[in-house]
């Protein structure tokens, strides 16, 4: 089989992201081979354990992954303060003599946003709403090098690592079968506050759970990398109580235009035309803009944003939601039918290596100070006696089931097929009985830990 053949067979996808497939970015040629692996949000662990457990593993890989798309540079990108990690990676890349970089990028948020680390490693910009490869780039995570690997072996992806940060008793990383419920993983981790949220993710792009049913229900996939458990009143868990009305409301009342906004947006920094001030200044008007020019000059550039979260979590003096108010923007652009014109080759702002956010201060900004650790996690391998797997846990079509109930399945086999088009194979992490099969997954009960 193929590199990219026993890739998509493996039903590999982005660890660190939205899910793409990783068969589908591996199709192509690239100059630069750049491995994510400098943990974009505060306090989570994955890439660093993944980093200091498996160098070997990720060096090897990482040079045959690069040799495949004939790339010139192959990059490990890493927060300079990895020292454990920078010094493992240096280690194996000096055993086995690939041809492999390290780079160490400074503390800051978003250091693992694709497009930022791209201008930081190569000094190249990424078109507006483009992808690296639009500048000769091949980005993936740690963790889908990791997923490579095995998938070169012939094993699927059908576990997960993932950490669990927040208020528990020590910070810990897991190792589960895919549909884990989350649940199970919390009842090891050990929460220390009575009511508590649980934000699927890292605290500024995270899937906010709050309710018991949503936490009930919600099961780990080949993107989650990290659980971080909040008390129910922590000030994140509030702020997500705002409803869209409220912050138009907000906005249009209590906006100062300073425009911090929009100066310390990591994406306008590379020259992307973001403007989250024009869109705060422009609410209050905008269900009486008729004109499609009009509204587009006042709501277009939200259309370039990645929801990263710096606006309204750190930059707004006011605790205002610029980016939330940019998704709502975002909407009113696709229903009137407005795609904006994207700037090919943008050029990075002067201040673009001046003008960071420094994690730690972004830490202490989110109320989470408390919650850093430096100690090693706790690690736990674990079994779980049912899981529920869902067919979508990737950008594009969900997975066709292959499986009905009643079916015995072991450990790593197929359970659901790619659909046509963009969509990837998804395999069960423990072996069981389907009990069963609806549009939203696979239920397998197996046997006890
Ligand atoms: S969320 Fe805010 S800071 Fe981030 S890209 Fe969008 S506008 Fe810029
Ligand atoms: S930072 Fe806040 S107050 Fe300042 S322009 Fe942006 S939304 Fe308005």
């Amino acid at each position: 089989m193929d590199f990219v053949e026993a890739v998509k067979a493996a039903g590999v996808v982005g660890a660190g992201g939205a899910g793409f497939p990783t068969h589908v970015k591996l199709s192509a040629k690239a100059e630069w081979f750049l491995v994510n692996a400098a943990e974009c949000e505060p306090l989570i662990e994955t890439d660093k354990y993944l980093c200091r457990t498996y160098p070997e593993r990720i060096v090897e890989t990482v040079a045959k992954i690069a040799g495949h798309l004939e790339a010139s540079h192959a990059v490990i990108v890493l927060k300079a303060k990895y020292h454990r990690e920078m010094e493992a990676l240096q280690e194996a890349i000096d055993k086995v003599k690939a041809p492999v970089e390290l780079f160490g990028m400074r503390t800051f948020y978003p250091a693992g946003d694709e497009q930022t680390l791209v201008q930081q490693v190569t000094g190249r910009v990424v078109p507006e709403r483009g992808l690296p490869l639009d500048v000769g780039c091949v980005v993936d995570n740690v963790g889908t090098v990791l997923a490579i690997a095995d998938a070169l072996e012939g094993r699927p992806v059908s576990e997960k690592f993932l950490s669990v940060t927040g208020a528990v008793a020590h910070t810990q990383m897991f190792h589960v079968p895919l549909g884990t419920p989350v649940t199970e993983i919390l009842k090891k981790a050990k929460i220390t506050v009575g009511d508590y949220a649980v934000i699927v993710g890292g605290p500024m792009m995270g899937r906010m759970l709050k309710d018991k049913e949503a936490i009930a229900q919600a099961v780990v996939t080949k993107t989650t990398g990290n659980l971080l458990v909040l008390p129910a009143d922590h000030y994140l868990v509030k702020r997500s109580e705002l409803t869209e009305q409220q912050m138009i409301h907000r906005a249009a009342t209590a906006c100062i235009q300073c425009r911090m906004c929009t100066d310390m947006c990591p994406r306008y920094m590379i020259g992307h035309e973001v403007r989250p001030n024009m869109v705060m200044r422009n609410l209050w008007r905008e269900k009486t803009i008729t004109s499609n020019e009009e509204f587009e000059k006042a709501f277009g550039s939200a259309a370039n944003c990645c929801s990263c979260g710096v606006c309204e979590m750190f930059a707004c003096p006011m605790g205002l939601s610029p980016r939330k108010m940019n998704d709502y923007a975002k909407r009113l652009l696709r229903e009137r039918g407005i795609n904006p014109e994207r700037n090919m080759h943008p050029t990075a702002r002067e201040a673009v290596d001046y003008r960071k956010i420094p994690t730690e201060r972004l830490i202490a900004r989110l109320d989470l100070t408390r919650y850093v650790t430096h100690d090693l996690p706790e690690f736990t391998q674990m079994q779980v006696k049912e899981c529920v797997i869902p067919l979508s846990q990737h950008i594009g079509k969900p997975a066709v089931p292959v499986v009905k109930q009643g079916d015995h399945v072991e450990q790593g086999a197929l359970v659901a097929a790619a659909a046509e088009g963009l969509s990837v194979n998804i395999h069960t992490g423990m072996g069981g009985t389907v009990t069963e099969v609806t549009n939203q997954g696979i239920r397998i009960c197996g046997e006890e830990e």
